[in-house]
């Protein structure tokens, strides 16, 4: 079941790929603060970061960028506040998806931090004429400091209302959390990306085996 039939997602969600997940990917590790994990690389670090995390990965266009860049350098303190409540919520959304990989019950109040920012997002959907047609469209996107998040949330609800659910699978690799839709074949899918984690599984396994069968050592 799609929450909307034609709904205002983004593009990136036609190639298979989900606008949430890829914002829980902005981190490897959600076990490890970035702040104890210094080696870890760093995506999003202030609210202007997360704007143009959304506009590469097709969740905001260049007009609705440049209005909250204006709003974020008039008032640094509340795009403050606001990216903080990204982060909140990016590791709420990761929490759901984890519990769902998982097979366990996803923690009410991740939940509802979700629900908050999907509820917002919500009110902002509108009907709007388009070819002799409808559309759905936004209103208020840029105008709204926490409207970068609005199309995260209606992709994680699309998602995690649709069958594709089960497809979500973590990356199996040491030290990457990386989440994503398992649209393989045979749903055997392992890690996030072959020539990344998955290659560095292989060569790990290369250099064991090559230990193994060496005498006498381990
Ligand atoms: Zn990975």
């Amino acid at each position: 079941m799609t929450l909307f039939p034609n709904e205002p997602g983004p593009a990136v969600e036609s190639t298979g790929r989900r606008l949430c997940l890829e914002f829980t990917n902005t981190v490897s590790m959600h076990s490890v603060p970035e702040t104890e994990a210094p080696a870890q690389p760093v995506t999003l670090a202030h609210y202007d970061e997360l704007v143009g995390w959304a506009v590469s990965e097709g969740g905001l266009d260049a007009g609705a960028a440049r209005l909250l860049s204006g709003l974020s350098s008039g008032d640094a303190e509340a795009a403050g506040a606001v990216f903080r409540r990204a982060i909140d919520f990016r590791e709420a959304l990761y929490r759901v998806f984890e519990a769902q990989i998982e097979g366990t019950r996803c923690p009410d109040p991740d939940l509802a931090v979700v629900n908050g920012v999907l509820h917002v997002a919500l009110e902002h959907v509108a009907l709007g004429q388009q070819d002799g047609g409808y559309t759905w469209s936004w209103t208020g996107m840029g105008e709204d400091l926490g409207s970068v998040l609005w199309p995260i949330a209606v992709s994680a609800a699309r998602l995690l209302a649709s069958e594709d659910l089960e497809l979500v699978r973590r990356c199996a690799g040491d030290r990457c959390d990386w989440l994503f839709l398992d649209t393989s074949r045979n749903h055997s899918r392992r890690w996030c990306s072959m020539s990344d984690c998955g290659n560095r599984s292989k060569v790990k396994r290369f250099y064991a085996r090559q230990r193994g069968s060496r005498p006498g050592t381990r």
